[in-house]
């Protein structure tokens, strides 16, 4: 029978508006669920901080296709996380035409520094040692050696790399002059562009659950990674980022988020931490709520808005 060993035109076309169906929906669905957590963290953070915008939602964007990515940035959304350097690097390309902010926020392995720069990445929140600390502003200077080309050598980062491997004119990382975390248009090119003093921003990765996670420093050990960081020439510290305890009860989420904020006043008040980290990257899908209540100014949101990961 024609019709069973080979499907006619129509039902071939009929396939394909299934398919097309199921992409659509699954575009409304993130579209959907992306202005509802922004909504939920507008309402949360007016609350905490008396200002809708002072927390920001991060897409923690792990194990997800580009094309639903892109979904989320062509809605208005900026500012995506990476865990992996292998995915950063995959995806950059298919995002190249869209401005947005891309963070590393898994472990970074040092021969893994200059794929992370050159993928485009304006900050990396997983900074927890300072040889990696170390072999990413030796990196930025190398690449600044070369000029401004090096930096943006490889088109993905072109137009996120201007505003955000930045340059600020005095080079001072300590600069109050406000970067990408905060600008509106974090992919617009800065006007005071100096290449020979590009700053990278970082967060220091934290600890607070005191498990056996291998990834972030101890609170105690803090406070000397700090102090070294900040000497280094083309980093910039912007706040602390933890993982916290995910899938514990609140009674011990709590406590691991309250301990970042505490951790982050006593060093900007001791001198160690510049005054200008005022950053909290802390609170995933289950618990974001309770992570602004304790001082977030972003949080990581996968599974909310792109649904469970297999
Ligand atoms: C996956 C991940 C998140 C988001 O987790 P969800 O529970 O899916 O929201 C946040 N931060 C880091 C570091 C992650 O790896």
């Amino acid at each position: 029978m024609s019709d069973q060993t080979a499907p006619d035109a129509s039902s071939a076309d009929t396939q394909v508006a299934a398919h097309q169906d199921a992409v659509g929906d699954d575009a409304r669905t993130i579209r959907e669920r992306l202005a509802q957590v922004t909504e939920t963290v507008r309402a949360a953070s007016r609350e905490a901080h008396g200002d809708a915008a002072a927390v920001r939602v991060m897409l923690a964007t792990k194990t997800q296709p580009a094309a639903r990515i892109r979904v989320a940035l062509e809605a208005g959304h900026t500012l995506i996380g990476e865990n992996r350097v292998q995915e950063l690097q995959a995806k950059a390309p298919e995002l190249a035409d869209i401005p947005h902010e891309p963070h590393l926020i898994g472990p970074l392995q040092r021969n893994k520094v200059n794929h992370t720069l050159r993928a485009g990445a304006v900050c990396v929140q997983s900074i927890d040692s300072l040889a990696v600390a170390q072999k990413l502003s030796d990196r930025i200077a190398a690449l600044a050696a070369e000029g401004h080309d090096a930096l943006v050598a490889e088109a993905p980062g072109t137009l996120r790399t201007v505003g955000t491997l930045r340059t600020v004119g005095t080079g001072s990382p300590d600069s109050e002059q406000s970067g990408p975390l905060v600008d509106a248009a974090p992919g617009s090119p800065t006007s005071t562009a100096d290449p020979q003093s590009p700053l990278l921003d970082v967060f220091l990765q934290v600890n607070t659950s005191r498990e056996d996670s291998k990834s972030g420093v101890t609170p105690a050990a803090a406070e000397e990674l700090a102090g070294q960081v900040r000497e280094l020439p083309h980093l910039r510290i912007r706040g602390l980022m933890t993982i916290g305890f995910p899938g514990a009860g609140d009674d011990e989420i709590r406590p691991s988020y309250a301990e970042l904020r505490e951790l982050s006043v006593r060093l900007r008040d001791a001198g160690v931490l510049p005054t200008t980290a005022t950053e909290l990257s802390m609170g995933m899908s289950a618990d974001y709520a309770l992570a602004i209540e304790e001082g977030a100014t972003i949080v990581r949101i996968g599974s909310t808005v792109f649904g469970a990961r297999d």
